[in-house]
């Protein structure tokens, strides 16, 4: 296991240790090495000092290296998942599921490589115009902590693809897993310094030191919209580009009309993953009237079903919630629902598991949702459904609407029109029709209004990691 920051090709320590403990008991993992600013400008210089040479090399060659990457995680996928739920507590089927898709964008990174191509243009008489693309140069990518593998990967796959070279800085929590992604970095023989890996208790300083440094043009965030807006500030100085994943707060529709059984079976899929710790759970459910009360039957059901327990029992569906702060928040946003009127039909405890924390919220079922409520606000970031009702297609794109977020959305109808109608209207980057999980290596993921800037996935990402440049050629 890696503890070391990676810098330049070399693992490097400090005086300085953050500690990685595992969420469901507390117990220690690592020491880590902490990064203070003085390694992070060492990973800056690492990467500029590397960029020259990685953006000389052909596409196919960085294809190839980044292909290998791909081909190692694979081989490696059990020992990756492992670390995983280790240092993040997700169950060990998600963490393998989550290494999977880590790996996927790795795969499409690697033949997009050689899809990076200009256009000449015709431009009046005895001129050309050539347009050329061209990787933007040092990038830096600061990921959370709720998918510790894949949030690295869809950063890193298409900036090396691009010709960039990246420091990357993983959140505080969950260093392990990148710092395994680094380790295989060099198994796959990627050159010294294209890919740079500092952890730090310090977000702001690592902030204070790429936006700093005019080498760096670019940082991808996925995180909270609170960070993400700071971030914005802070890229003014440099004129920095920005992609933002930021925070959701999905709705999810189901039609009188749809099939029911997989509109239950959906939400309990959508929301349960990772313990609905993702910026993509749905985190309002809105039925029509008619068939409100078979939904929350029908669901009600379902979460009977689900085992709580620790990341590594094979058989377990919940795991622990992060942190202590993320389960007072859970927890207060049912006890907040209960006050305002709402009935807990299903869980809406903790849940305890021998020898653990009190980590463990109890998927739960809320039925009675209203506007006022906080989760009707807020990213609850745990596994609670809660139901609330609407009368016809136009109220229902209203509530779903209702939030300064947007990024993903969901909605079950049998209804071609509707599907249609409802996806037009719906004012999210992502939308969800029968479908709870739509996130994959080739869709271009992102939201709207406060919850992003930016597209990461399949082709579209590309472009966050390239500058358009056209040369006016008198012949
Ligand atoms: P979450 O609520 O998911 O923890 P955060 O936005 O707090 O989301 O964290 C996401 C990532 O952003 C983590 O890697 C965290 O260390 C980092 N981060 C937090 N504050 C800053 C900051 N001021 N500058 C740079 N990164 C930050």
């Amino acid at each position: 296991m890696k503890t070391q920051h990676l810098i330049g090709g070399k693992w490097v320590g400090g005086e300085r240790t953050l500690e990685v403990v595992d969420p469901a008991t507390d117990e220690h993992v690592a020491d880590v090495a902490d990064a203070g600013e003085g390694e992070v400008r060492a990973a800056v210089d690492a990467a500029a000092g590397a960029l020259e040479g990685w953006r000389g090399a052909t596409a196919a060659e960085r294809g190839r290296a980044i292909r290998r990457l791909y081909d190692l995680m694979v081989r490696d996928r059990e020992r990756l998942a492992a670390l995983m739920t280790r240092e993040q507590g997700k169950p060990i089927g998600e963490a393998r599921g989550e290494i999977d898709y880590a790996a996927s964008f790795l795969e499409w990174a690697s033949e997009e490589a050689r899809r990076i191509e200009g256009e000449i243009l015709p431009a009046g008489k005895g001129k050309r115009i050539f347009v050329l693309r061209q990787g933007v140069g040092v990038c830096a990518a600061i990921t959370p902590w709720n998918f510790p593998s894949a949030m690295i990967t869809r950063k890193l796959g298409p900036a090396l693809a691009a010709g960039c070279t990246m420091v990357v800085k993983p959140a505080e929590l969950t260093p392990l897993s990148a710092l395994a992604i680094g380790e295989l970095c060099q198994e796959a023989e990627i050159p010294a310094g294209v890919v740079n890996i500092v952890s730090t208790s310090t977000a702001q300083g690592f902030s204070d030191v790429v936006f700093g440094d005019p080498r760096v043009r670019k940082v991808s965030f996925t995180g909270s919209t609170e960070v993400g807006r700071k971030l914005i500030g802070m890229s003014a100085g440099n004129i920095v580009r920005l992609s933002l994943e930021l925070g959701g707060q999905a709705p999810f529709l189901v039609f009188e009309d749809a099939d029911l059984d997989a509109a239950v079976r959906g939400a309990v899929t959508g929301k349960f993953r990772n313990s609905g710790q993702s910026c993509i759970s749905p985190n309002r459910f809105y039925v029509q009237r008619s068939v409100r009360e078979r939904f929350v039957e029908g669901v009600a059901e379902e979460l009977g079903r689900l085992r709580v327990g620790r990341g590594d029992g094979e058989d377990v569906q919940i795991g622990p919630l992060i942190n202590d702060a993320a389960v007072e928040k859970v927890m207060g946003h049912i006890e907040d629902a209960r006050e305002r009127g709402a009935r807990v039909v299903v869980g809406g405890a903790l849940e305890k598991v021998e020898g653990c924390k009190d980590r463990f919220v109890q998927a739960t079922l809320i039925d009675g949702l209203e506007g006022a409520m906080r989760i009707s606000c807020e990213e609850t970031f745990g596994p609670v459904i809660a139901v609330g009702s609407f009368s016809d297609e136009a109220e229902a794109i209203e509530l779903a609407n209702g939030t300064p977020y947007g990024l993903a959305s969901y909605f079950y109808t049998r209804d071609a029109g509707r599907a249609v109608r409802v996806s037009e209207a719906l004012e999210f980057g992502i939308v969800g029709v029968n479908d709870p999980v739509p996130s994959t290596a080739q869709a271009p993921f992102g939201g709207v209004k406060h919850s992003g800037i930016g597209r990461e996935g399949g082709r579209y990402v590309m472009d966050e990691y390239l500058e358009v440049k056209y040369v006016s050629l008198g012949v």
